[in-house]
């Protein structure tokens, strides 16, 4: 499987000459997918007249390929009003007549939760607007969808799966019970966990020829599935296995004895102190320097780690502290026999896997089936079926979201601009009982009014939207930046590489996708996963563009600029190069294997978790997250930025959170 002699591949064989379906794919179906920077339909005045982008016949973005994720059109107006230039050439806003109780911005499971909590308790009756600048709602939980060979296959284009560091919260729980979601019993009955297993695939590395000399795909010992949990280690670590493996890997003999000692020894690096002390300084380095300095690791073995680290907080080991890197399962840490559970001075993620995580639990399409469940409760007859499992397979009526028929209506392709509380006749606007919510569809831009209004979008957009905000919760606002992330899914022609080669998850660590994962075996209600390799599926690549050596948030800045600049044709090569280069053995031809691609590019992801190597130790009440998500009169702050991490529960415990202040006075 080794390849020593480098040959770069032609664009003719890597098959980017292929007329594949690329952008706005339609699965064989007519789509009229809206974009923001196109005019919107004509509105009558004052009123939305129901002929927007989303009520136009066959609309359904889960089908687009392409560029998804944050879509082209979907944040330019944003970026606009970032730059000042917004108001210099919108047109005067039309008021609309319409009137609600509340405005929620942003249709994430945050946006669609704080819905949920506001008619819980002002009652049903209650009229609520979700305004949403992508083409289709439930934010990071996105669902693509295709039709390979004809037949249904779904992957998360985003939020993956019910997973957070800590059991969801009492309100969170009581959602997803609300919404038949039990995740526990999902597992068990849905989710095909041997599947790969009993057919002789497992976990891979595939070291590529920039960073490790020469390209090569190795089975590997163990299992990374799940590293976040303890539990999870591997099967297959016996020092025999990854001896085998690192014979044959493109390593130094140094590198080769390093990672051996790290994976199988149980050698104590830090003698005659307690697990406590221990625990101390390991959270004051990074993995990468406790490999270094107190490993004493060659540094070929630490390249091996380098980008273990990147799927779970956006960076690689040079950023991420050793302790956290304990609590997520990486090896060295054996002889330390550090006590169970968290300790101070860790991040919020590590801290939670360290005492157990929660329940787990992948839908195909990820949370988006989480994000329908939520809108089927909103507005129950956009989406048919009743049952957790049906939700799967339903077909959004998207012309049904945004209906005067229905209290709670969600307008897409949306963008807020302005968001403030009206004043009275003494411009007095903090006895003033009206927000107003300005937005901009496509060339036009509108206003509506309501009672309230939570900003469940991201925190670094609110004081574009409300520059009234105190100049500290605004400098709070802007303190957490975003992680930038890629998923992409792949659609092949059927997996018989992966099959001959032994692999069903790939670790690439110098490579330009930092994983290659073939489609989680989850079969619920209609919907089933391909069981033959012959079969069509869908594979999962995933990429975190980060900048080794800085600060987190500078490598989060950093990314960012590198994701807005990549153009498709960009993904689109390093996908077919990347999987030409790890199964050229197994007989892939990127050529006629690529049936679809859709790049899902998060330059806004994960809400950041403060990192305890580069952020202080918060006095209590003072974190930004906290400074920030204070309420402005009617306006409450929602979205899990404002819980200052990147997890469901934690988007729905903040819209209870928001909503229990609008209503509490
Ligand atoms: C790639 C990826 C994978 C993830 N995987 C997981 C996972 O496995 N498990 C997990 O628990 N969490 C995961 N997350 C974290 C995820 O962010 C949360 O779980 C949750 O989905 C966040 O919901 P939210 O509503 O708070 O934010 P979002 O989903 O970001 O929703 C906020 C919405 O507000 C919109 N918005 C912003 N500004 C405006 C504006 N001016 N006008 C109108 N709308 C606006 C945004 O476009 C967005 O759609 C993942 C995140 C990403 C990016």
């Amino acid at each position: 499987m080794t390849d020593d002699k480098p040959r770069l591949i032609s664009e003719r064989e890597l098959g980017m000459d292929r007329a594949i379906p690329r952008r706005d794919f339609l699965n064989g179906a007519a789509m009229a997918i809206g974009s923001a920077i196109l005019p919107g339909g004509p509105r009558q005045a004052g009123v939305a007249s129901g002929v927007e982008p989303q009520d136009r016949p066959g609309y359904n973005p889960p089908v687009a390929t392409g560029l998804r994720g944050s879509h082209p059109g979907s944040f330019e107006i944003a970026h606009s009003l970032r730059d000042g230039m917004f108001w210099k050439t919108a047109s005067t806003p039309q008021r609309l007549a319409e009137k609600f109780d509340l405005v929620v911005v942003g249709g994430g499971i945050s946006g669609l939760a704080a819905a949920h909590f506001y008619r819980e308790k002002a009652g049903s009756s209650a009229k609520i607007l979700i305004l949403e600048n992508h083409d289709d709602f439930g934010g990071h939980a996105r669902r693509n969808e295709f039709h390979l060979g004809g037949k249904l296959q779904l992957l998360n284009g985003g939020t993956m799966l019910m997973d957070s560091p800590t059991p969801y919260s009492a309100v969170a729980a009581r959602l997803m019970e609300k919404l038949g979601v039990d995740p526990v019993a999902l597992d068990k009955k849905c989710t095909d966990h041997g599947f790969y297993h009993a057919l002789g695939l497992g976990p891979g590395v595939f070291f590529d020829r920039e960073t490790f000399g020469a390209d090569c795909l190795l089975k590997s010992p163990g299992s990374r599935e799940g590293e976040n949990t303890n539990a999870n280690r591997d099967q297959d670590s016996s020092a025999a296995s990854w001896r085998k493996f690192l014979q044959r890997a493109p390593l130094t003999d140094a590198a080769r004895r390093d990672i051996l000692r790290i994976e199988t020894q149980d050698t104590d690096y830090m003698p005659g102190l307690f697990s406590a002390e221990k625990k101390d300084r390991l959270s004051r380095m990074s993995y990468k320097d406790f490999l270094l300095h107190v490993v004493k690791a060659d540094a070929g073995a630490v390249a091996f780690y380098q980008t273990r680290t990147n799927g779970e907080w956006g960076v690689g080991i040079d950023a991420e502290p050793a302790l956290d890197c304990w609590a997520l399962g990486l090896p060295g840490f054996q002889g330390l026999k550090l006590d169970p559970g968290a300790a101070p001075h860790m991040s919020y993620s590590a801290a939670g896997y360290a005492n157990g995580g929660s329940d787990r639990f992948h839908f195909p399409d990820g949370n988006a089936s989480i994000a329908r469940l939520l809108m089927r409760d909103l507005v129950p007859a956009a989406v048919p079926g009743n049952s957790v499992e049906d939700v799967v397979t339903a077909n959004v009526d998207y012309a049904r979201l945004d209906s005067p028929n229905y209290g709670v209506r969600i307008r897409l392709n949306s963008t807020v601009v302005r968001v403030r509380t009206v004043s009275n006749a003494d411009g007095n606007w903090e006895q003033a009982g009206e927000v107003e919510v300005t937005y901009a569809s496509g060339t036009e831009v509108f206003s509506v009014r309501a009672g309230a209004c939570v900003l469940a979008c991201w925190n670094m957009a609110i004081p574009y939207l409300c520059p009234e905000l105190p100049e500290k919760q605004k400098q709070a606002l802007h303190y957490l930046v975003k992680v930038p992330l890629v998923y992409t899914s792949v659609g092949l022609r059927n997996w018989t590489a992966f099959q001959k080669l032994g692999v069903s998850n790939v670790y690439c660590p110098g490579a330009f996708w930092n994983s290659v994962n073939l489609n989680w075996p989850v079969n619920i209600g209609d919907y089933r996963s391909p069981r033959s390799p012959e079969e069509p599926i869908l594979v999962h690549l995933s990429r975190t563009p980060c900048k080794p050596g800085l600060p987190a948030r500078e490598q989060h800045r950093a990314g960012r600029m590198e994701l807005l600049a990549t153009e498709f044709r960009t993904f689109e090569r390093q996908i077919r190069d990347q999987l030409a280069r790890m199964l050229a053995a197994g007989g892939f031809d990127p050529a006629l294997d690529v049936e679809a691609i859709t790049v899902n590019r998060w330059p806004h992801g994960y809400g950041y978790e403060y990192n305890p190597l580069f952020d202080p130790d918060w006095a209590e009440g003072q974190a930004p997250h906290i400074i920030g998500r204070q309420k402005f009169g009617r306006i409450a702050i929602a979205n899990s930025d404002s819980g200052a991490t990147a997890y469901t529960d934690v988007a729905i415990d903040q819209a209870h959170r928001a909503i229990s202040e609008l209503l509490s006075g």
